[in-house]
């Protein structure tokens, strides 16, 4: 049995420069990866890269990448083939939840949270495909959730259908290609202690902690780890698939489901 030689691989990470991003980015650069992060500041990003390379002592640069841009996305790849000459893992994770109710959904609304979620996360993918049919082989980590492929939420219903989009997305993409050595997997993640989650307030976090049979949130390294895996050579054979990272939140059919918490 053989283990990922990390050094030799070149990582992106979408919408690293903070939560989930950040802590998937800071994963790979610990192993060894030189990991390409964006946001959508270029400055911003290209200081969170440098904070990240000091504290763990590996190769990692920032760049501005607006997801909204078509443009900007094939210069996110290009950028990761100049600096790391190569892209072997696409993780296609940033994304936005804003609050809204159906009654008062805009056009605009839906279009701002799908054009990141969704669309963004399939022009990733293709700005990446040349760099990895090159090397005849790649790995593809998107960033859903439990909300949209799994469950419901009041009030974010245009943010489940673009999470619920991304996981359709991957199947028909994971079967395009494999003839190439490209797999594509996604993580769904529960509700993980993020600046994102944490700006929802106390209220929404407290009923959350309640509701996960584990009794605690998700970690932003719950979920980084999830992804190293899917993006190793260990997991060489899966493709197409999810994996729920929610510390269990999605089993109970009711909170009388779950057993009492221990005194
Ligand atoms: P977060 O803390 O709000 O961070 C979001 C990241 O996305 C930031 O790095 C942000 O970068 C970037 N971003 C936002 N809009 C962008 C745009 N237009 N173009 C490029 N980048 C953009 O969010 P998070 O909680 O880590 O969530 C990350 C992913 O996990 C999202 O896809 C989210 O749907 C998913 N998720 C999160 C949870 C959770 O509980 N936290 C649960 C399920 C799924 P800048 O601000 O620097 O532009």
């Amino acid at each position: 049995m053989t283990f990922t030689h990390w050094e030799n691989r070149s990582v992106v990470v979408t919408g690293g420069t903070r939560g989930i991003g950040l802590g998937i980015a800071e994963l790979f650069a610990r192993q060894g990866a030189a990991v390409l992060l964006t946001g959508r500041d270029g400055e911003a990003a290209r200081e969170v890269a440098e904070g990240l390379a000091r504290e763990t002592g590996g190769r990692v640069a920032g760049m501005g990448v607006d997801l909204r841009s078509p443009e900007a996305i094939e210069g996110m790849a290009a950028e990761a083939v100049r600096r790391h000459g190569a892209v072997d893992v696409l993780c296609a994770n940033a994304g936005i939840f804003p609050e809204k109710p159906l009654r008062e959904m805009t056009a605009d609304d839906v279009d701002e949270v799908l054009d990141v979620n969704l669309r963004g996360s399939i022009l990733a993918v293709r700005a990446c495909l040349p760099a990895m049919e090159r090397a005849g082989r790649g790995r593809i980590v998107l960033t859903s959730s439990i909300t949209g492929p799994t469950t419901g939420y009041a009030g974010w219903s245009h943010y489940g259908a673009s999470k619920a989009g991304q996981v359709g997305f991957l199947r028909g993409a994971a079967l395009e290609l494999a003839p190439h050595g490209i797999t594509v997997n996604a993580v769904l993640p529960g509700n993980v202690r993020t600046e994102g989650l944490v700006g929802l307030g106390e209220e929404y976090l407290s009923g959350m902690r309640a509701s996960i049979p584990l009794g605690r949130l998700g970690e932003t390294a719950d979920i980084a780890h999830a992804v190293l895996f899917l993006a190793s050579d260990e997991a060489a054979f899966i493709t197409g698939q999810t994996l729920t990272v929610d510390g269990g939140q999605t089993l109970p059919e009711c909170l009388d489901a779950m057993a009492p918490p221990l005194a």
